[in-house]
């Protein structure tokens, strides 16, 4: 199943060139993002997008190449923070940042969770390993070398928390953001038009609300907070996939950001630090929400079609099987020919069409000669061979797709001819007689010196009085006549043994 594969089953390509050029580039351009959209004039960061570049291509990659990887992320790192800091300083820092990547994807690998973060459980451990773990691990030793190589007067736990929360913040709204843009999405065209206009909308509302200088607004008695943005977006997790549900709240997240960064106070009066903590509360609540119920959606319809998939494929098994029984049930077990029970039914078919189409049926009933003293002589084995002989010889006779040739009984058979005169069907029987003595059986204790057989033939166009019984006691009575002549011979019932059948059926 494409959408919860087994990690190991999710196995994506190499990364080729193109992917080591983007990879310093994205990296560079998250850090000028966050730069210009989430650093606050107090050098407060709301969200640290980049660390999520490098983890989210060691998850789609699987690790491959992973050091390349990481080298060139590093040496962007160092790039972009060395207007900030001393060579030393940028160096570490940017340690710090690998450290806390590196210690995510292997935490991430060894809890076994796909690389996709396909399924919530998935999501629940990237949240434990990337934006509670690595990013604390990562925060720990930060402040130790702000405090130490870059003197800070900020305390160590405020600028622990600081990058903290900056860090999980940025890797809990970009990891899956860019992962769902790696990955192929089944679920691409979900929510359709109304979809994209929802997110339209829920986009505009969010620029309404973090351009208001101070949120005192209202409106209809409702107070215009961040927080009604939840709606919208709970409506966009359900209805649309996952990758639009990501860009919708990392959209709104970076929104947020900037609108605190920049003198906006959309969560109310509150001191610079305040606000970005505040900011940092609703992103965190904003994105576990809508990226864990689109993740749980996603996995429920992948179950849901999974079953179905199922359903439908044990379905066709079980169709297959009564095709296969109903077969079975029609067929001699012998001979491989029709049984009784399919004679029966096509009788009374073809009786019925005839009937409508005032069309002759015909039936011819044949009867082995002297078939007792062959299995007598020769063994019952040796006279099963014989009956499947007599059957081979009769389908090759009979052969249009709808003539049937069944086993009546015993070493009888039957063959219904549809929609042939009584010459017609006087010739067919003809030619299988002929062609069984043909094929000279050996039957030492037969007069005729090889396996032969008769025939009784019955024609009827049948009318509403009529029954297929009459056709059967024709036909067995013109092969009871058959015997009597002689045996290995046709014999065909008068048409006045037809009326004075009809005579007596009337009476
Ligand atoms: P007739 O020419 O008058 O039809 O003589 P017959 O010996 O063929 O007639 P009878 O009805 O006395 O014998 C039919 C024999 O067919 C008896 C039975 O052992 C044999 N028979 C019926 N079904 C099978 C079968 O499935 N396999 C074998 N080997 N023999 C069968
Ligand atoms: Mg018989
Ligand atoms: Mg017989």
């Amino acid at each position: 199943m494409a959408l919860i594969a087994p990690p190991s089953a999710a196995v994506s390509s190499r990364p080729d060139w193109r992917v080591f050029l983007l990879l310093p580039l994205l990296h560079f351009a998250s850090v000028k993002l966050t730069m210009s959209l989430a650093l606050s004039p107090e050098n407060e960061v709301v969200v640290w997008l980049p660390n999520a570049v490098l983890l989210a291509a060691l998850l789609h990659w699987q690790g491959a190449r992973g050091g390349w990887m990481a080298a060139l992320v590093l040496a962007s790192d160092i790039y972009a923070n060395i207007p900030a800091f001393p060579p030393l300083q940028a160096t570490l820092v940017s340690l710090c940042n690998l450290s806390e990547v590196a210690f995510t994807y292997l935490l991430m690998r060894r809890l076994g969770v796909s690389p996709g973060l396909e399924r919530i459980h998935d999501f629940g451990r990237f949240l434990l390993a990337g934006p509670l773990l690595g990013s604390l691990g990562a925060s720990l030793l930060a402040g130790v070398v702000l405090l130490t190589l870059d003197r800070v007067s900020a305390p160590y736990s405020t600028l622990t928390l600081l990058w903290w929360f900056g860090d999980a913040l940025g890797l809990l709204i970009y990891t899956p953001l860019l992962l769902a843009f790696l990955r192929p999405d089944p679920e691409g065209a979900r929510g359709g038009p109304a979809g994209i206009a929802m997110v339209g909308l829920t986009l505009a509302f969010a620029a309404l609300l973090f351009t208001q200088p101070v949120n005192a607004g209202a409106a209809f008695h409702v107070a215009l907070t961040p927080h009604l943005l939840l709606l919208p977006l709970l409506w966009v997790a359900v209805r649309c996939g996952t990758r639009c549900t990501a860009l919708t709240v990392a959209l709104i997240a970076l929104g947020a950001a900037w609108s605190v960064t920049t003198g906006h106070q959309p969560f109310g009066a509150a001191s610079p630090h305040d606000t970005i903590l505040r900011a940092q509360e609703y992103i965190l609540t904003l994105s576990i929400i809508g990226m864990g119920l689109s993740i749980l959606l996603r996995e429920q319809r992948a179950l849901a079609q999974d079953l179905e998939d199922k359903v439908r494929e044990r379905t066709v098994e079980l169709e297959a099987s009564n095709r296969r029984l109903a077969e079975l049930s029609a067929t001699d077990s012998l001979t491989g020919i029709a049984n009784r029970r399919r004679f029966d039914e096509t009788m009374e078919a073809e009786w019925a069409r005839a009937r409508r189409s005032g069309e002759p049926l015909a039936l011819c009933l044949l009867d082995v000669d002297l078939f007792k003293p062959y299995n007598d002589h020769y063994g019952h084995l040796a006279g099963d061979d014989c009956l499947r002989l007599v059957a081979e010889v009769i389908n090759a006779h009979v052969r249009r797709a709808s003539d049937l040739v069944a086993r009546y009984g015993g070493e009888e058979f039957a063959f219904i001819i549809p929609g042939v005169d009584a010459d017609g069907a006087l010739a067919t029987a003809h030619a299988v007689c002929a062609a069984l003595q043909a094929r000279g059986q050996p039957h030492v204790r037969s007069p005729f010196g090889v396996l032969t057989a008769s025939i009784g033939v019955a024609v009827m166009v049948p009318t509403d009085d009529d029954t297929p019984d009459q056709l059967v006691r024709l036909a067995d009575q013109a092969l009871y006549e058959a015997k009597r002549a002689g045996r290995n011979r046709v014999v065909q019932v008068a048409s006045e043994d037809v009326e004075t059948l009809r005579a007596v059926h009337r009476r």
